[in-house]
């Protein structure tokens, strides 16, 4: 059933090679088709297409290139062993898309037509859904301001684009602890700034601390608060969450923090399972000291790239915290297990969260 504006398709003719399953990586290889669909104030939301992958081309002026008002998604498609597609709570990403899109004063994408886009162009690429461990259909949907005039003021017109792409394993051996740099002098957000919206910004103001990171040997950074670089936000792009004395414990949503799907998703398996977890404001501080004291017994990060990631070593100010002698934890490695189960169709869906597509 198609929502409120019927999508029409027209399909290549020009196939592309597939690239080999084993050597995926990530957001590399784009798959045929491509979703659009425009808006302007006097149409709303229309032409809805599905069309053969391709450039778009933009008038220099369109205001996302100035002042970048944009915003993105990020979900998955995964093949199970009996051959089904299905998508991992799709109705989430479109309602964070509708938030993201309000506080960018973007106009909202009806939740339906969202999930039906997704769901009309997975089915016809559905055979680029890669088979094999870990390895799936990134879906990547996203909204830019087309309308070309420098003035700032909201865009009069969009695009809403979906691009997908096959994505291997995070970690092709399975999970990894990871090496985390705890950043003290950047801030990603604020509270009162847009460090709760998807867009674009927010990951280019993340990257000059992000390469100073890896260049002193870390994956990723943790980002503390923007007022006092005392409190946890987040690590990189993913959630992040701390097992301290027997209990899970994340930062509350603030207003600059990531709404993540894979983190809503642990706090309901968590509780499913009777383990104590609590959001709150944590600082940096009582981490480091739980450290000390041999009560911080589990650090891993959520998100949907990599679900689950454990955090192995953190460095602070000079001073480094070793998590778990550097191994992942028994909680992590049980929440990999279980949202991958889940992802993947080998175990039971206690919250009915997978979306078949047919
Ligand atoms: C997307 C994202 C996350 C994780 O969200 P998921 O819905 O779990 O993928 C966390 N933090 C940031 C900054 C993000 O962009």
């Amino acid at each position: 059933m198609i929502a409120s504006t019927p999508i029409t398709i027209e399909r290549t003719t020009t196939p592309k090679a597939k690239p080999p399953q084993d050597k995926l990586g990530f957001g590399i290889h784009f798959t045929d088709h491509m979703f659009i669909m425009n808006y302007s104030s006097e149409q709303g939301w229309h032409q809805a297409r599905i069309v053969p992958y391709q450039p778009i081309t933009l008038d220099p002026a369109a205001k996302v290139f100035h002042y970048g008002q944009t915003v993105f998604e990020g979900l998955k498609a995964y093949r199970t062993e009996d051959g089904r597609v299905q998508l991992f709570r799709p109705d989430m990403n479109m309602k964070r898309l509708i938030r993201s899109n309000d506080r960018m004063s973007i106009p909202p994408i009806p939740v339906e037509l969202g999930i039906e886009a997704v769901k009309a162009l997975t089915n016809i690429d559905q055979e680029w859904i890669p088979d094999g461990e870990g390895n799936s259909l990134y879906i990547r949907p996203f909204v830019i301001a087309t309308e070309p005039l420098l003035g700032v003021h909201p865009s009069h017109e969009y695009q809403f684009i979906i691009i997908m792409s096959p994505v291997g394993a995070y970690y092709p051996e399975g999970i990894n602890p990871v090496k985390i740099f705890v950043e003290s002098r950047y801030v990603r957000a604020m509270i009162g700034g847009v460090g709760e919206a998807k867009t674009a910004g927010n990951y280019a103001a993340g990257l000059k601390a992000q390469e100073a990171a890896n260049e002193k040997g870390y994956t990723q950074v943790l980002w503390l608060d923007g007022a006092e670089h005392k409190y946890i936000e987040e690590v990189g792009s993913m959630n992040v969450f701390f097992k301290i004395d027997g209990t899970v414990y994340t930062p509350s949503l603030n207003g600059s923090i990531l709404d993540g799907i894979t983190r809503n998703s642990t706090i309901q398996l968590l509780k499913h399972w009777n383990i104590p977890v609590e959001e709150r404001v944590l600082s940096i501080e009582e981490i480091y000291e739980a450290g000390r004291n041999g009560k911080l017994e589990e650090a891993f990060g959520t998100g949907t790239a990599a679900v689950i990631s454990p955090v192995g070593e953190l460095n602070w100010l000079g001073e480094k915290l070793i998590i778990n002698g550097g191994a992942t934890g028994e909680v992590s490695e049980k929440l990999y297990t279980n949202l991958t189960g889940i992802q993947y169709g080998k175990q039971e869906d206690p919250f009915n969260w997978m979306v078949e597509v047919k």
